[in-house]
């Protein structure tokens, strides 16, 4: 899997970019990073990335040539990237779908805005989409950009040790995760759920796809109509339904 990244200060995301799961998967091949310096391919002696705003207003807007140029090097050297990303508050909202889509593209160049964000002709002409990581607003484009590459990277073979604990995560099957304990099993009198410690496997599991559930349809319901569900599971969901019902009517009465 092969990411490029292009902003105005590499420092900000080389760093990060060596740590942890990430860092492991880039020193084991499975991951090749590669940031790019934007002011590297402006062609003034000042290494100027922004302009005034045509028709007045505040604030700085990045001009399109360097990143153009960038874009330009990054397929000369490693070929087309398959998505070119920019990364913008207005963008498509980041979720694991668009997460797997990215990892099937298998080369995703993001561009990170800086200042009142991108001209125009970015947009329009280079990026192949537009991604936003939430309903704020951040300085830069290299925050969500290290965001994309972790949530991306997760979801590449290999790269989360443990294959499982990717497919389990939540939202992989739609679903919340379960809660989770470790030792001590009574932390000053908080104890862990007993069928945890039981050792029977059925058990755990039903418990744990319960709990998933409950925590799904308490918190995001709406996840509940697209999500991966067997039969056992409208089962548990619909026993939850009554029980909620239930306690609806005592409530009332
Ligand atoms: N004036 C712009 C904000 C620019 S913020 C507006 O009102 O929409 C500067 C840059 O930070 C953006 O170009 C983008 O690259 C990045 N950025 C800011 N918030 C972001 C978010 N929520 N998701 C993705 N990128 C974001």
């Amino acid at each position: 899997m092969k990411f490029d990244i292009v902003t105005i200060f590499p420092k900000m995301v080389e760093a990060p970019l060596a740590e942890g799961i990430v860092g492991r998967a880039i020193v084991g091949g499975l991951l090749d990073v590669k940031v790019h310096d934007l002011r590297d391919f402006t062609t003034d002696r000042h290494r100027v990335v922004d302009d005034m705003p045509f028709g007045g207003g505040p604030g700085m807007v990045m001009k399109p040539e360097p990143f153009f140029r960038a874009v330009e090097s990054i397929t000369a050297g490693r070929g087309r990237p398959s998505a070119i990303v920019l990364t913008s508050p207005d963008g498509a909202r980041l979720t694991h779908g668009v997460a797997q889509r990215l990892r099937d593209a298998g080369h995703v160049a993001i561009l990170c805005g800086r200042y009142e964000g991108v001209d125009e002709r970015v947009r329009a002409h280079l990026a192949t989409e537009e991604i936003s990581i939430g309903d704020y607003v951040l300085s830069g484009g290299e925050l969500p950009a290290l965001v994309i590459v972790d949530a991306v990277a997760r979801l590449v073979p290999g790269v989360v040790g443990d294959e499982q604990s990717v497919a389990r995560d939540t939202f992989a099957r739609g679903l919340l995760d379960f809660p989770q304990y470790t030792r001590p099993a009574d932390f000053q009198g908080l104890t862990v759920p007993p069928v945890l410690l039981s050792g029977h496997h059925g058990d755990i599991e039903r418990w744990r796809r319960r709990e998933a559930l409950a925590r799904t349809l308490e918190r995001r319901p709406e996840l509940l109509e697209k999500a991966d569900l067997d039969v056992q599971d409208r089962a548990i969901l619909n026993e939850l339904l009554d029980e909620r019902e239930k306690e609806n009517k005592h409530d009332c009465g």
